[in-house]
């Protein structure tokens, strides 16, 4: 069916686009109450597939908002239909560059996006924000739980802000933020942005959905380098010593120290130099260079073949993974496993057992 043949069938829906530009408002005498009865009516009526399809397609975000409902959703027979909806979606996906963005709380990371989304959407991209937040519940997630947070990005009618998928085991949430950002790109947003919380293990599953990771710092660079994990900064694409305008000489020598201590990594497979830099997300300093930077870095590793390889061993580890996720769920949910374990956890206790030999009977 072709984008035509969609819009046909979809003329009967609600249609709010995220790619058109408005047709203008409708004026008032010519508006009919019935149609617009059958309108409300119609909204409150479940999307069908192909509706949600459709209305993706044409950049619909209300219906975009209800297919990530439906992907969140832990109902059987809304999984099923989220399925139909991501595999539909699946051709119409790819083409936008993936950034990742992680740092510990306060190091400005939401003030960063609202920043650059701002300056995106002025060029004309369309940006979709997500985060990974294993912890947070809808109400009070890190991403937009505070309301004042990204104020401006979250009414850009060319930007799409979704709050990370409540909580849940990591792998899980991981996988309904992949499948999300399916949607997005087959809505039209060109750039995806996923935010982490910058503790734990959620920048690792960022890393793995995205072409470029971005670690924000700040300025306190001797603590700030004995704290942070080595496996975060071998995950850097570029490092930004962010509220640079506070004390820019404190900043440069941070940004310095990021640099010899990066002298000290193994080169990284793309082929890519890391880049330290500054930047204020109050100020504006160094915004536009960070995103020429992404865009440099998606240039030099399409050249070298990077991106594409990338991107193919991030769809292999998610084969891998969601089977030790199914094992993992069908090993503990099999019927009377809870008992069993208990029950041998026992024997462990009274030493009538080794943990091995349960571990074997248990799998067995
Ligand atoms: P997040 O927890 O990493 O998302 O951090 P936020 O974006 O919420 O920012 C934490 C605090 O730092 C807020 O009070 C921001 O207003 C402030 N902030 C963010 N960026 C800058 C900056 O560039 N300069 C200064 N001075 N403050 C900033």
């Amino acid at each position: 069916m072709t984008l035509m043949d969609d819009k046909h069938l979809y003329s009967n829906f609600e249609y709010e686009s995220a790619l058109s530009t408005g047709t203008g408002a409708t004026p008032k005498d010519t508006v009919n109450n019935s149609y617009l009865e059958r309108m409300r009516a119609r909204r409150q009526q479940e999307p069908s597939v192909e509706e949600l399809v459709s209305g993706i397609l044409h950049g619909d975000r209300t219906l975009l908002s209800r297919a990530i409902t439906l992907v969140e959703s832990s109902l059987f027979a809304h999984q099923r239909k989220a399925q139909e909806v991501i595999e539909r979606c699946l051709p119409y996906s790819g083409k936008s560059v993936r950034l990742g963005i992680t740092g510990v709380p306060g190091v400005g990371k939401s003030t960063t996006i609202e920043t650059l989304g701002k300056h995106l959407t002025s060029h004309g991209h369309k940006v979709a924000v997500l985060a990974i937040d294993p912890s947070s519940e809808r109400s009070k997630g890190s991403i937009l739980g505070d309301k004042t947070r990204m104020e401006e990005l979250s009414v850009d009618p060319n930007a799409f802000i979704r709050p990370s998928p409540s909580a849940g085991s990591l792998g899980g949430v991981a996988r309904k933020t992949r499948e999300i950002i399916t949607l997005c790109e087959a809505a039209g947003f060109d750039v995806v942005i996923v935010e982490t919380v910058g503790v734990g293990q959620s920048e690792v599953a960022a890393h793995s959905m995205v072409d470029f990771f971005l670690l924000l710092q700040l300025a306190n660079a001797g603590d700030e380098l004995q704290g942070i994990k080595r496996g975060i900064m071998e995950m850097a694409d570029m490092i930004s010593i962010n509220k640079c305008e506070l004390d820019m000489q404190r900043a440069e020598l941070a940004a310095a120290q990021y640099r010899n201590a990066l002298h000290l990594f193994p080169m990284p497979e793309s082929g890519w130099t890391v880049k330290v830099t500054l930047c204020s997300a109050y100020t504006k300093q160094g915004i536009e260079d960070l995103w020429n930077s992404v865009m440099e870095y998606v240039t030099f590793t399409k050249q070298n073949g990077y991106f594409y390889h990338k991107r193919q061993q991030q769809n292999l580890r998610i084969m891998t993974e969601a089977i030790e996720n199914g094992l993992r769920e069908r090993f503990y949910n099999a019927p009377g496993m809870e008992e069993r374990i208990e029950s041998l956890k026992q024997q462990i206790l009274e030493n009538k057992l080794t943990p091995y030999a349960a571990a074997d009977i248990l799998l067995g």
